[in-house]
């Protein structure tokens, strides 16, 4: 994997796009503020990128 931090979904870096950090089952990841809705209301669709994230159930 690249050492550049980038968004795990769009790949965008922080020299593109603000990113944000976060870590999920101990692993660090970096998204950005475009795909954080992704992550906070699909995260489903993040399953291969993020294997056994849980599928939100919201609204
Ligand atoms: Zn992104």
């Amino acid at each position: 994997m690249s050492k550049t931090k980038s968004c795990i979904v769009c790949q965008q870096t922080d020299q593109e796009v603000p990113l944000l950090k976060f870590k999920f089952k101990g692993k660090k990841y970096m998204i950005c503020s475009q795909h954080v809705p992704v992550l906070i209301h699909k995260a489903h669709e993040l399953d291969s990128l993020l294997p056994g994230i849980p599928a939100s159930e919201e609204n």
